[in-house]
Formats: C-alpha cells, structure tokens, sequence
C-alpha cells in the first residue's frame, strides 16, 4: 500500500523561519521512518555548492488532510556529518529537556494568529477604513463580528483527527484574530505539535484562500497584537504556591535574554498596552492581565499550579522558548 509521508521541517529564514515540507512515497506503512534530504541553498540553510541537508524524522502523526495511512512527519535539520544544524533549536531543547525531565515540566501554549484575504485581515473593509473597534470581537458570535469560523473549524477537526494535544479554540480580540491551545504536555511534545498544528493551519487556509500570519502585531494603532503566552509548571509547582512564586521571580532575573528570544519584533507588541507589560519592565502578579507573568486567581487559590509567561510573541519557536523556560525556572528550583 502507496504511503505519502509529508516530510515537514524549519527553514532558516531570518529573522523568523518558515514552514518548508515536501512528499516521499513509501511502499508501505514504514516501521522505522528513513531519513531524507533536500537542497538547503534554497532554504537559507545552506550555500549552493553543498547544499544537501539532511531531514531525521523526530515526530509523526496521521495526515488528517489526505487521510487513510498517510503521514506528517515533522523532522530535525542535520548537516551530512548527523551534527544539528545551526537552525536546529529542537536539538538545544532536548538536551535542557532531559538535564530537567525529573522536575516534570509542562506546558501549555496559546497560539494566536491573524487571518489574511490579500492585503488586508479577513473582517478588515475591503474598500479600506477599518471595523468598529475593538470590543464585541473576542469570543463572539454572528456575522456581524466573527470571520473565518469554518476555517478555525477544519484546523480543530484536522489537529484532533491527526492526534495533536489541542485543548481549545477562541475568538480573539481584533476582527480576523484567532487562537488554539497545545497542552499541556512535555516541553518537547508541546513543541512538536505546536509545530504540526502551524503546519496544518497555513495549509489549510489554502483550501480557503485564506493566508496565515503569525505576525506579533499585523495592525498598526488601536488593535491588539498576536502572541503566545506560554503557561509552565513543574510538578514542585503544581505542589507549592512558594514555588510558583519562585518560578517566576526567576524569570525576572532573566528577563532581558528571554525577551530577546520570544520573537522578533517583540517590542512593537510589549508596548504596555492592549493587556501587555512594557517589554523592559518585568513586572508579575496574580490576574493581572498587563503584568509580564501571570499567576493565575484560581492558583492563588488553590495555592499551587502554574503561571503564564505573557511575554512571547505569535511568533516565537517554541523549542527556543520552552527552553529558556526550563533552563530558567528548574534551575531555581533544583
Ligand atoms: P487564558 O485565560 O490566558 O486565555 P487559556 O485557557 O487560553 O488561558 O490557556 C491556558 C493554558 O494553560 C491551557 O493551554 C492549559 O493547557 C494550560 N495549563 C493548565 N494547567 C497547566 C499546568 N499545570 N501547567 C502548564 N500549563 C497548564
Ligand atoms: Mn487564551
Ligand atoms: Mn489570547
Ligand atoms: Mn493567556
């Protein structure tokens, strides 16, 4: 039986990398997925006259898209020698992942997004002008406020039926903005998935003439910018109020390196406005929505759980973030 395996990887575009796959055709379902290549001179990962990189299969899940046997199957870069490429920032996480794996860290990322029909974000005029403002858009309902509901709907169905750790679907705040959640899972699962439910996201807005972007603020002025606040814990955390607290006082100890890691243009989105801290100051605190880290109430309550890094943009690498996280926070707990 035909298999189409969609050899999905992370290209070397700067300052934000892209989403690159391509089809092998396997004979049957493989028990050991083979490793691959392809031409890194077109990629940004390598130059012309050695331009052969090297795809290691790391995670792979049933193709929700072409169905039946078919497979995704997101891989690490290598260079010909089997060494990471530079651009290879899963390879950095698993080795942070498994110094820490006994504190059992999880998490759970919320994606945002923002929908695009040519120019302008789906809900935006055509004509130019823009929507009412802000208000009625987050979490709505009608025709009058939400646009690209089937979408949104098609990339739940695709991520649940490909098996990826989902947890939920929201409206966002401005037109056209949506957001999906992975977690909580381990920091490489998280990954893994956050990157295949990206994937599936951008190829499925094909089939809607609908472009995806990740972009942290896609709309100058009054209008919310896209991020990914990434919520932790540790199993001490899920124990101990004191550690949650502790979690995120060494966040603030390292504030500058994690903001300069949480995607690129950070500081357009970091303003201290439309629910963000400034993204100089670190600040946290408990509900509090324009503090860098939130502790959530219910986590003041039950006097354990985890806390919510607020800071990383739609378009950070979640191998990158969760590992600064992990490094950061286990460290001062070990
Ligand atoms: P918000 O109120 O910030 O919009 P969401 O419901 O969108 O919150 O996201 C909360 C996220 O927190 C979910 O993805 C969930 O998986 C994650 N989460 C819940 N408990 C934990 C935990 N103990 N450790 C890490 N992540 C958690
Ligand atoms: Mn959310
Ligand atoms: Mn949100
Ligand atoms: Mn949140």
């Amino acid at each position: 039986m035909t298999i189409k395996a969609e050899y999905i990887w992370i290209d070397g575009t700067e300052p934000t990398p892209l989403l690159r796959s391509k089809t092998k055709i396997l004979d049957s379902v493989p028990t050991e997925l083979p490793i691959w290549g392809f031409d890194g001179s077109s990629t940004n990962q390598a130059p012309g006259k050695a331009s052969d990189c090297v795809l290691k299969p790391v995670f792979s899940c049933p193709d929700p898209i072409r169905g039946g046997d078919h497979l995704l199957v997101l891989s690490e870069v290598l260079y010909t020698d089997m060494t990471p490429h530079k651009t290879n920032t899963r390879a950095q996480l698993a080795e942070v992942a498994e110094k820490y794996a006994s504190q059992e860290p999880l998490f759970g990322i919320e994606q945002e997004y923002t929908m695009f029909k040519g120019s302008r974000p789906l809900g935006f005029p055509d004509s130019g002008g823009y929507p009412g403002p802000q208000g009625p858009y987050y979490c709505g309902v009608g025709s009058d406020d939400i646009y690209g509901r089937p979408l949104v709907e098609a990339h739940l169905e695709a991520c649940i039926q490909a098996g990826l750790g989902i947890s939920g679907i929201n409206a966002e705040v401005m037109p056209g903005q949506w957001e999906f959640q992975i977690g909580p899972l381990g920091p490489l699962e998280v990954s893994d998935h956050m990157w295949v439910a990206r994937w599936l996201l951008h190829r499925i807005g094909e089939d809607f003439g609908i472009s995806i972007t990740l972009d942290p603020k896609p709309v100058r002025g009054d209008w919310n910018g896209a991020g990914a606040h990434t919520n932790f814990s540790t199993r001490a955390m899920r124990s101990s109020y004191d550690a949650v607290v502790k979690a995120a006082e060494a966040l603030g100890k390292k504030a500058d390196e994690h903001v300069a890691n949480y995607g690129h243009g950070i500081e357009d989105r970091l303003t201290g406005q439309h629910e963000t801290a400034p993204w100089d100051q670190f600040s946290y605190g408990v509900s509090d929505r324009g503090a860098s880290v939130r502790i959530p109430w219910q986590v003041e309550v039950d006097g354990k759980g985890y806390l919510e890094d607020r800071r990383p943009n739609a378009n950070m690498d979640p191998y990158v973030v969760t590992r600064l996280m992990v490094s950061t926070c286990c460290e001062a707990l070990a």
